[in-house]
């Protein structure tokens, strides 16, 4: 028997698209998002239900994206558009208007094609390239007011101090949740893998926000409780590993259940749709200004150019979340046609390799055709960490 409130979530999430459609149907309004920097906040703020859209995984939507985005944009990005070709995923159909940030110029460009051939609203976020400048600050506070503005237009109604204090003390509240679970399922016999955590994430893509938070807060209390068996056996070698690289959304599952088919623990992650977005979010003042501030001051994108590796605050919270999680070994996968972290991966596999700390880099698609290759690769790897751990020898 698994744990009570993981069942919990799993009802809601399949009755969410009617409770959405009932939503809808007394008059609220739906905004799909994607990206990075956009900060869901300000949609709860003003009164709209956030979802956020984007599936993986789909080698059939990807090659329906195909047909309308160049196939030189990464699977995600195609599968994304392939969701809005089929029209059938009941958050695209269920969406009234959709919100993209520039953080990923190829999300960015997937925001003009659904405008371009699928007729959907579509507001953009421009994203500064680089976020360290006072006119990165100035330029991306006027682009959040200016999608603030768009959305007020659209939906008739205004954003209120009160009610954006209130949104942010909610999201707080939610990434407290998420950290606080997250180190738990890195413990020696936890009652939650990574791999559940992580599930839990993507639910509350979707999920009613303050439905999320209580389940959040329910499953902490269950997990603090302690009871029930570990659904990780305790081992001397175990091969903790930790994941890197391009978005693994709702729906691909290829390189989770390869690392695991293999023995490897998975304990952490600084992936876009996993941890990294709610680490270290220090919203200060329930303005604008202060949202905009927070968010460019998070972890950086891996999209994003930073030359200087020494400061890079990428790599720096990519360290030290290794550590936190106690992992000995990190697979960083990138998807085809991610260009951003496949650039990034020779520099991020030196740095990591100065520390001690190996690094396999895997390029993947959503096509089953390199399961075999991959297999084989992640089973050297873990064995090759088993053995170090056992041993403090590399094989
Ligand atoms: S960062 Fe990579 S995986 Fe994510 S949208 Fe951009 S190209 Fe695709």
């Amino acid at each position: 028997m698994g744990l009570k409130t993981l069942n919990l979530i799993a009802r809601k999430l399949a009755d969410r698209p009617a409770e959405l459609a009932a939503a809808k149907a007394a008059g609220a309004k739906v905004v799909g998002f994607q990206g990075y920097t956009l900060p869901e906040e300000i949609i709860h703020a003003l009164g709209l239900i956030p979802i956020r859209i984007g599936l993986g995984g789909s080698d059939r939507l990807v090659e329906l994206g195909g047909r309308y985005i160049s196939t030189k944009n990464c699977v995600y990005v195609r599968e994304t558009v392939g969701l809005f070709a089929e029209n059938t995923d009941p958050y695209i159909t269920g969406s009234d208007v959709f919100a993209f940030d520039a953080t990923c110029l190829q999300t960015y460009r997937t925001a003009e094609i659904i405008q371009y051939y699928f007729d959907k609203e579509v507001f953009i976020l421009g994203v500064p390239r680089n976020f360290y400048l006072p006119e990165a600050h100035l330029y991306f506070t006027e682009e959040l007011r200016n999608l603030v503005g768009r959305l007020e237009t659209y939906a008739d109604v205004k954003l209120s101090p009160e009610k954006l204090a209130a949104s942010i003390t909610l999201y707080n509240d939610i990434r407290d949740e998420i950290v606080a679970i997250y180190a738990y399922q890195a413990t020696l016999d936890p009652l939650i893998s990574w791999e559940e955590v992580f599930d839990v994430i993507q639910a509350g893509y979707v999920l009613d926000r303050r439905d999320f938070l209580d389940l959040l807060r329910a499953l902490h209390a269950e997990l603090a409780a302690g009871q029930g068996a570990a659904v990780i056996a305790r081992r001397d070698d175990e091969a903790r590993i930790f994941i890197s690289g391009s978005v693994i959304p709702p729906g691909d599952k290829k390189l989770i259940s390869i690392i695991q088919e293999q023995g490897g623990r998975i304990v952490g992650d600084d992936l876009w749709s996993g941890l990294i977005p709610y680490v270290a979010v220090d919203i200060r003042d329930a303005t604008l200004e202060a949202v905009a501030h927070a968010y460019l001051h998070r972890t950086p994108h891996g999209a994003l150019p930073y030359l200087d590796l020494a400061t890079d605050g990428r790599i720096r919270r990519l360290k030290e979340l290794i550590k936190t999680f106690k992992a000995n070994g990190v697979i960083y996968h990138t998807l085809r046609y991610c260009d951003p972290y496949t650039f990034k991966a020779k520099e991020t596999k030196d740095i990591l390799e100065k520390e001690g700390i190996p690094l396999l880099e895997l390029h993947t698609e959503y096509a089953g055709s390199d399961i075999e290759a991959i297999r084989t690769r992640v089973e050297a790897f873990i064995e090759m960490i088993k053995l170090k751990a056992e041993t403090g020898v590399a094989a």
